[in-house]
């Protein structure tokens, strides 16, 4: 039987939603604020012909971690990164910040795909954040990390049962609806799962990536900016990168960064897709409309639905919701006009009204209002979690496919990267999961057509209480998957 979803049923009046978007700026928050406080300076064109040891293409917080962590290991090495258009104006620019411990996408996935290894996957991604929370100390590096821990909402009778599967006694806790609703004053909230901070944090992720690459700066690393690559080519000695301005520049190693955007390497041409997800983020609270909703522990927020929504509540009180929808277009296209979807920045709205009725237009204090409304590209890959591997007898490491959560997990994938680089065997390079790449996805048209199926099925999934059909089962059993 057709069941509705708590979105549906709590569907707000329209008119009370356009409200809400009136003067909504089409643009990142987190970028825009980093550029008033200064934070985004322009970065210099790489030009002529020269040398490094090590070269890292892409400027999002992958990249940055690699060549920040390789002068660590290294120091005095010549290290140059390269990023196509401005730094961090990416997924690294643009997410909700939310720092997860897990590399695998979740437990659930880790534990299905990685059975034999997954303690230690769990235990290498706990040590990551700590290491995470270290380096930001160490190289000075301040956005906001906070070990708020996470929130994740039932919001329907049959997702109880699932914050009570997900209990572990310890980091994970089962919430009742009282105990949840002490929390977050959301009148629909049935239950939730709690994870505590060992497990998530929250940041401000614009800051995090420009001032990873200001400790770059620090650390003598040079970054340039409108740098895009063009072309690898293998060299006596080493690989030669030419750029799209023309310039030229040897390198002993590179390492590649550059997540949903079309890979150099041929072989990773069809390892991920670039899908599209969208966030609103709102005007900060006032101090009443902050009483009104609780959130005084500031927890990453979700949902427990196949489409799910995820927020953050800033340091200032502005509310990130973003989620639900994700849009893959035919042929794998990334381009800007993708970005504007008022139909899906609605649809967002109307579920945040929905989880806060008191700050609907004519609530507390007159309601909220959202300032900004954008989108970024997911790298999604069949396995949900980051794949790896080297090329050009080892001179060249890569790593991508987080399909959105990568904030915490590009920290442990520029660890593998430079291990590989560096061809040591570690713990981190014998893991099934590094060794083994996953499942490429067909080529088009039968991934659009693949991916329009999937994302129908967990919409039908949500609508039979959360039973998954013969579709997604079939999937799951063969290990590709669909995830944003
Ligand atoms: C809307 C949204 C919300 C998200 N929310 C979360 C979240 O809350 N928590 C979480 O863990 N993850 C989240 N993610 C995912 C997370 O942001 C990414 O996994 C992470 O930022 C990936 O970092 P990256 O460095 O690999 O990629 P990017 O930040 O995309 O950086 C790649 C860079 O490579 C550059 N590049 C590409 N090709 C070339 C080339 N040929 N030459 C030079 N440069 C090149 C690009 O210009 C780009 O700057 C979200 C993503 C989105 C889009």
């Amino acid at each position: 039987m057709q069941h509705s979803t708590f979105y549906e049923r709590n569907a707000p009046d329209p008119a009370l939603v356009e409200r809400t978007l009136v003067g909504t700026a089409f643009g990142v928050h987190w970028l825009d604020a980093a550029a008033r406080a200064g934070l985004r300076a322009e970065r210099a064109q790489l030009r002529g012909s020269t040398a490094a040891d090590l070269v890292v293409v892409g400027g999002g917080y992958l990249g940055l971690w690699t060549a920040v962590l390789a002068a660590r290991r290294e120091p005095g090495r010549r290290i140059v990164v390269l990023e196509a258009a401005r730094v961090g104006w990416a997924a690294s620019g643009r997410n909700g910040g939310w720092v997860d411990a897990s590399i695998t996408h979740g437990e659930q996935n880790g534990r299905s795909r990685w059975p034999d290894e997954f303690e230690t996957l769990e235990r290498l991604g706990r040590e990551n954040l700590d290491a995470f929370e270290r380096d930001l100390a160490e190289l000075g590096v301040d956005c906001g990390f906070a070990r708020v821990g996470a929130l994740q909402l039932a919001l329907e009778e049959h997702q109880v049962a699932w914050t009570q599967e997900a209990a572990d006694g310890a980091d994970r806790v089962a919430l009742s609806a009282e105990e949840a609703r002490a929390r977050l004053h959301a009148p629909g909230v049935l239950g939730a799962a709690l994870q505590s901070g060992r497990l998530v944090a929250t940041v401000d992720p614009a800051r995090l990536v420009l001032e990873l690459a200001a400790a770059a700066d620090r650390l003598g690393i040079e970054v340039y900016e409108r740098s895009r690559v063009r072309a690898l080519s293998g060299e006596a000695g080493g690989v030669l990168l030419t750029t799209v301005g023309g310039a030229t520049i040897r390198a002993g190693q590179v390492a590649l960064a550059t997540n949903a955007f079309p890979s150099l390497l041929a072989r990773n041409r069809l390892m991920t897709i670039p899908v599209y997800d969208y966030a609103l983020m709102t005007e900060p609270l006032t101090s009443a409309q902050r009483e009104a909703i609780g959130w005084a522990g500031r927890e990453g927020l979700g949902d427990l639905a196949n489409q799910f929504h995820y927020a953050q509540i800033t340091a200032e009180g502005r509310i990130l919701w973003g989620g639900y929808d994700a849009i893959h277009h035919a042929g794998g296209r990334i381009r800007a006009r993708y970005e504007d979807r008022p139909d899906l920045h609605r649809r967002l709205a109307a579920h945040f009204l929905a989880l806060f009725p008191q700050l609907a237009p004519g609530g507390v204090d007159g309601g909220v209002r959202f300032s900004h409304r954008w989108a970024g590209v997911i790298d999604t890959s069949t396995r949900f979690a980051a794949f790896y591997g080297t090329a050009r007898r080892g001179r060249v490491a890569y790593a991508a496919g987080f399909t959105g959560l990568g904030v915490g997990a590009t920290r442990f994938a520029a660890e593998v990267l430079l291990d590989l680089l560096g061809g040591e065997a570690t713990e981190r390079t014998e893991l099934e999961m590094v060794r083994r790449r996953g499942l490429p996805f067909p080529p088009e048209p039968a991934v659009s057509v693949g991916v329009a199926a999937m994302r129908a099925a967990m919409d039908a999934a949500d609508h039979r209480e959360g039973r998954r059909g013969v579709f997604l089962r079939t999937m799951d059993a063969v290990g590709l998957g669909f995830d944003s």
